[in-house]
């Protein structure tokens, strides 16, 4: 049986002390018993602060990049190994907010990927197609080289630390959510390819998140579907009582 897990992205939104009330308020909601794992991933300048205020709760914190290597000239860049000092124990990687406005490659993906396996953080390894590859009907293969390219060389031991999250660009911040039938095949579709690429026990495994617009309003439909394993949250994860609301999704 997979955990759901209901991971925040906050992007560059929140101070620390917005930060800080916001975890306060979770940790009084969220029994350790909790069916869904939950996962904030905020800005670099607040981890730290975050770690040490989640301590004990079960909310795990994460970052939402890191530099591949240990450390070195690499000016304004962050270490798998310092995210991990700041007490993280996630990193969402491939988000596709880096790879429009950053450029990030498949090939640099996969670099950070390893990077995050070797300092055993778990990564949220993030695909999706744009609206205009999605209407050319090039979804299914977009999603393939990203998902291959993005793990090549990853061995079946390091895909338990990776939970891959299936987001369609053209749903992302834009209020427009895949429909049920449109994620789900698609859900289906990569844990498919984690059969063909690995095993049978791998794709039981593998936990595939969906992300875009995802709200309170959506977010019981959504994860009804089995091959659907939870959420990664943008816009609905900043505000705490809409955030409990998605954690708290029925049939968890
Ligand atoms: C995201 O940032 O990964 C995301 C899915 O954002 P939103 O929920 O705002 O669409």
């Amino acid at each position: 049986m997979r955990r759901s897990l209901i991971a925040a992205n906050w992007k560059m939104h929140k101070k620390i002390d917005e930060g800080l009330s916001f975890i306060t308020g979770l940790k009084e909601k969220y029994p350790r018993t909790h069916p869904v794992e939950v996962v904030i991933c905020a800005p670099f300048t607040m981890l730290f602060a975050l770690a040490e205020k989640a301590l004990g709760s079960g909310i795990s914190i994460g970052a939402q990049n890191l530099y591949w290597e240990k450390k070195g000239a690499y000016t304004g860049e962050t270490s798998g190994q310092m995210i991990v000092d700041a007490g993280c124990e996630y990193v969402i990687i491939g988000h596709s907010e880096r790879r429009q406005y950053f450029h990030e490659t498949n090939v640099e993906v996969n670099k950070k990927i390893k990077a995050a396996h070797a300092e055993r953080l778990n990564v949220i390894f993030c695909i999706g197609e744009s609206l205009t590859e999605r209407e050319a009907g090039q979804t299914f293969t977009v999603v393939q080289k990203q998902l291959i390219e993005g793990l090549e060389g990853i061995s079946e031991d390091a895909l338990e630390s990776i939970t891959l999250a299936y987001e369609p660009i053209w749903a992302i911040g834009t209020g427009v959510t895949a429909t049920p039938e449109q994620a789900g095949e698609v859900h289906t579709f990569i844990r498919k390819l984690i059969r063909e690429q690995f095993s049978d026990p791998a794709a039981e495994k593998m936990r595939i998140l969906y992300g875009g617009s995802v709200k309170p309003g959506n977010v019981d439909q959504l994860m009804a579907l089995d091959d659907i394993d939870g959420g990664l949250v943008g816009g609905a994860s900043l505000e705490l009582s809409s955030f409990l609301q998605l954690i708290n999704f029925k049939s968890s």
